[in-house]
């Protein structure tokens, strides 16, 4: 996988990989990290160990959720040989655990606060935009002691404005709640960008936030379920460090 690195501050590091350079095969090559998807599971296990040495711990401290398009946040206190169920948002504050949050057209977002030491993933879609997985993460980070001005996000890759073309039923509803997300694609149909929704989710509450990565539709080196179906999920991780660490 190209993985890109980056830091939140002092203590939280996290990464992104996109789907080139994985062990993988077709339909899933080659980084895909989602075990749900009917890809070998040492292939997963593999390549996910690839990315959690990236942020410095090894594989089986990964944690991951199995999203069900909701708003339920997870509280993470130890390593899980299992996906966290039921859930689209994962939060902890225990140093060494590296939070996974997948996707293939859906929003990814890293979150981290180096001075409260806490850290967060959030998987948002149309219906997570929409119910707003993003702000309960950001109450859940804040129960834990985050402060909004401490808090940094990265937005990950999705499919964009121009290509995630809806019906008129689903631009109202979702636009209804985030009007940012209203779009258009360039032969005029109702589309939606999920990802300004989520900035602008961001901005009002006060978080500084960065973009990383291209539009998923259009990119062969990022998994889109929309064009592919059949496919794997590229995702990322962030992880709060060890006080040796640092
Ligand atoms: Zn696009």
């Amino acid at each position: 996988m190209a993985i890109v690195t980056g830091s939140f501050g002092s203590r939280v590091r996290w990464s992104f990989a996109d789907r080139l350079d994985g062990v993988s095969r077709s339909p899933y090559a080659a980084g895909n990290l989602a075990d749900h998807v009917g890809d070998d599971p040492d292939h997963v296990a593999h390549n996910r160990a690839l990315l959690a040495g990236s942020v410095g711990v090894d594989g089986a401290h990964v944690v991951s959720m199995a999203p069900v398009h909701g708003n339920d946040v997870g509280q993470v206190t130890g390593p899980s040989a299992h996906p966290v169920p039921d859930v689209d948002a994962l939060v902890t504050m225990v140093p060494g655990l590296a939070l996974l949050t997948l996707a293939a057209d859906c929003v990814p977002v890293l979150l981290g606060d180096s001075v409260s030491g806490v850290v967060g993933v959030v998987h948002a879609g149309w219906r997570g935009v929409t119910s707003d997985v993003l702000g309960k993460t950001l109450d859940a980070l804040r129960d834990m002691g985050s402060r909004p001005e401490n808090l940094h996000a990265l937005v990950g890759p999705a499919i964009c404005g121009q290509c995630y073309t809806v019906h008129d039923a689903r631009f109202d509803e979702v636009v209804a709640v985030a009007p940012a997300a209203a779009s258009a694609s360039t032969a005029g149909e109702r589309a939606l960008d999920l990802r300004a929704a989520v900035d602008e989710r961001l901005r009002i509450a006060g978080v500084t936030s960065t973009r990383h990565g291209a539009c998923t539709y259009e990119s062969d080196t990022l998994y889109s379920y929309r064009r592919d179906q059949v496919t794997g999920r590229h995702g990322g991780v962030v992880t709060l460090l060890a006080d040796e660490e640092r």
